[in-house]
């Protein structure tokens, strides 16, 4: 069985017609899995939804006078363009949706070895304040959850977003039960990069063969060493060579491969694995939706027999 969770208000948000994220993907992805993928529950396939959470679930990661002051409207103008969005209640209402449903992908994971979600990795938003369209984050908030259910004493976060995780290696640095991972470009936002407890840095234009080849031994390395019992995993596409917002040059076939490695590498390993779909930035939406498909289709593929 192969739990994915999603909810439309993901895709819900008044943007200025010129602005770069492309909210529409998340509807798009939901409707690619069903129109062209055709998946259905005969395949394995649960969708699930998310019940927003509250306000103050938040105030233990972040800091409080950050969630009141966003949550208010109250912060100043140059920390809401740091964020990238202006201000609304949609994107409030947007970020406690998308922060509950990496929760529950979590929860679904522990019961279930695998769970997807549609949305998630907000990987730049650290303890006081947001940035790069990351306002709370999810993947730290998660894995701070996932330390408090049976039998899971240790969280790696393997990130393959493009961008270094900033905000998740600052909330997460005294953090011993928690390892951070990063896999990213070394010229590319955020210009400032706080250590993880792994860093993987690649050069620009990095080839599908040596990301993959790369990417391969540190994973294997880090498993190895840190043996840890739950996943989550940010499968962000902005490695992709056509990224607006990337500078790799990793060819679709190649997102599959390490979305396929990552998830089989859990499966034999049976450590359960949470992934949510991250970055992704091309113009060409119906494009892009094809790349973040590759996940689900690589975790169909390795998780198929059960
Ligand atoms: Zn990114």
């Amino acid at each position: 069985m192969l739990p994915l969770v999603y909810h439309p208000i993901y895709s819900q948000l008044e943007l200025p017609a010129e602005h770069r994220y492309p909210i529409s993907k998340y509807r798009r992805l939901y409707q690619y899995l069903i129109d062209e993928m055709k998946l259905d529950q005969q395949d394995g396939i649960l969708f699930y939804q998310p019940e927003a959470i509250g306000a103050d679930e938040l105030k233990s990661l972040h800091h409080p006078d950050y969630i009141e002051a966003l949550f208010n409207n109250t912060l100043p103008a140059a920390k809401m363009r740091r964020i990238g969005f202006p201000w609304s209640h949609q994107l409030i209402k947007r970020t406690l949706m998308s922060t509950a449903g990496t929760r529950l992908t979590v929860d679904l994971a522990s019961q279930h070895g695998i769970g997807i979600h549609l949305s998630g990795g907000y990987h730049h938003a650290h303890h006081d304040f947001g940035s790069g369209f990351c306002l709370v984050n999810d993947l730290a908030f998660a894995a701070k959850y996932a330390l408090t259910l049976d039998n899971i004493d240790k969280v790696m976060i393997v990130d393959c977003d493009v961008h270094q995780g900033d905000g998740t290696a600052t909330l997460l640095s005294d953090d011993d039960s928690i390892i951070t991972f990063s896999v990213h470009c070394d010229k590319n936002f955020p210009a400032r990069k706080p250590a993880s407890d792994i860093d993987l840095a690649l050069p620009k234009h990095t080839t599908t063969n040596d990301y993959l080849e790369t990417f391969e031994i540190i994973l294997n390395l880090a498993l190895a060493q840190h043996q840890p019992d739950f996943i989550i995993y940010d499968a962000g596409v902005d490695i992709h060579q056509h990224d607006e917002l990337g500078y790799f040059d990793v060819c679709l076939d190649g997102i599959y491969r390490r979305d396929h490695l990552v998830l089989s590498r859990c499966k034999q390993a049976e450590i359960p694995i949470a992934a949510v779909v991250g970055g992704g930035y091309r113009q060409d939406h119906q494009q892009l939706v094809e790349l973040h498909a590759q996940l689900i289709q690589a975790a169909i593929t390795v998780y198929r027999s059960e």
